[in-house]
């Protein structure tokens, strides 16, 4: 089978690999859609000496069709579509029977100690199996597996709902995600966006406005779309130390706001900083969030059916996995929206 791997410096080759094959408990899947996501950037910019295995496949939004499971497995069928959950697990630590398999001692990332999803097969664990609802597209499950999982569990943590407005930093494929899940969700949303591609694509699936904050003052431009007060939610995707600050400073008194963007520089070993009297008098709630809880699956899958919420409409690139090198390139410009590999 075909897989992807970075070599470092921007290298990204397509290789032959031998087809996984079942284990006990385990499940192979037949990849319809894998997604492109941030953290498969950060991978690619690595330089070789920093790249921890140049064999590994790379890629962590599977999305596809049961090819085959292995002895014991009963709750997986050959021939289901289905979304697969970003980290296996062990399954029996207090983490993962709490659906935290992210946390689990034993976690494993695809891309990272195990093979990933850029490639015509997954081998992943049946628990790790998500039914895809027939009425949601492969592309629809791949992006559910790490961005639109990661904005649904910091959006449920910020319990947003049609009083709110939203400010969303970044118009990424993760901000884009936490557009259009907040707005599913009832929300006015403003977006913040230094590239003008990404501004009207925003503005296309429903930002009211987007605001270049190489051109405006992002606080003072949210107090005026606020009567004065300042937002009462706000969501960070970039990791950029700037929006970091302006997440927390553009909110009301009272305001909550989560960080889930670790950003290229410095992958969040660099501070967030905000003065101490601020947080107190201010009474601000700052979270971080990290992908998602494993038992919020069905919850994220009704809402994106149930409000027929378009997440494949910030999809502006389809490759096939032979033309990765070109579609990582593109990607690495920062101006497109989501980018996926599709199989026919
Ligand atoms: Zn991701
Ligand atoms: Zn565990």
């Amino acid at each position: 089978m075909k897989g992807l791997v970075f070599r470092g410096d921007r290298k990204a080759e397509v290789r032959d690999f031998p087809e996984p094959e079942a284990g006990p408990g385990e499940v192979v899947v037949r990849m319809k859609a894998s997604g492109l996501c941030g953290t498969d950037l950060h991978l690619y910019r690595q330089t070789a000496a920093e790249r921890p295995d140049v064999d590994r496949i790379v890629g962590h939004e599977p999305s596809g069709i049961v090819e085959s499971v292995g002895h014991g497995v009963s709750t997986v069928r050959v021939g289901e579509r289905v979304s697969v959950y970003h980290y296996r697990g062990c399954g029996h630590c207090t983490q993962c029977l709490g659906g935290n398999i992210m946390w689990c001692p034993d976690r494993r990332g695809y891309g990272g100690p195990v093979d990933g999803s850029h490639a015509d097969f997954i081998l992943t664990d049946a628990r790790n199996c998500l039914p895809l609802p027939d009425e949601l597209s492969f592309a629809d499950g791949a992006i559910m597996a790490c961005g639109a999982g990661t904005v649904f569990s910091a959006m449920r943590k910020l319990q947003v709902s049609g009083e709110d407005t939203v400010v969303v930093f970044g118009q990424g494929p993760v901000g884009l995600c936490g557009l259009l899940i907040a707005r599913a969700m009832g929300a006015r949303v403003i977006a913040v966006e230094p590239v003008s591609e990404r501004r009207a694509l925003s503005r296309e699936l429903g930002a009211e406005e987007a605001i270049n904050p190489d051109e405006a003052d992002v606080a003072a431009a949210v107090r005026d779309l606020t009567g004065g007060e300042g937002a009462p939610l706000a969501f960070e995707t970039s990791g950029n130390p700037a929006a970091r600050r302006g997440a927390a400073e553009c909110l009301r008194l009272g305001g909550k706001a989560a960080f889930v963007g670790l950003g290229s520089v410095g992958r969040g070993q660099d501070s967030l900083q905000i003065p101490a009297g601020q947080l107190i008098s201010r009474q601000l709630t700052l979270m971080g969030s990290f992908v998602m809880p494993i038992h919020i699956y069905r919850g994220l899958t009704d809402l994106i059916s149930r409000r027929q919420v378009p997440l494949t409409k910030m999809i502006t690139h389809r490759f096939p996995i032979e033309d990765a090198p070109e579609a990582l390139e593109l990607f690495d410009t920062g101006r497109t929206g989501k980018v996926i590999f599709e199989w026919q």
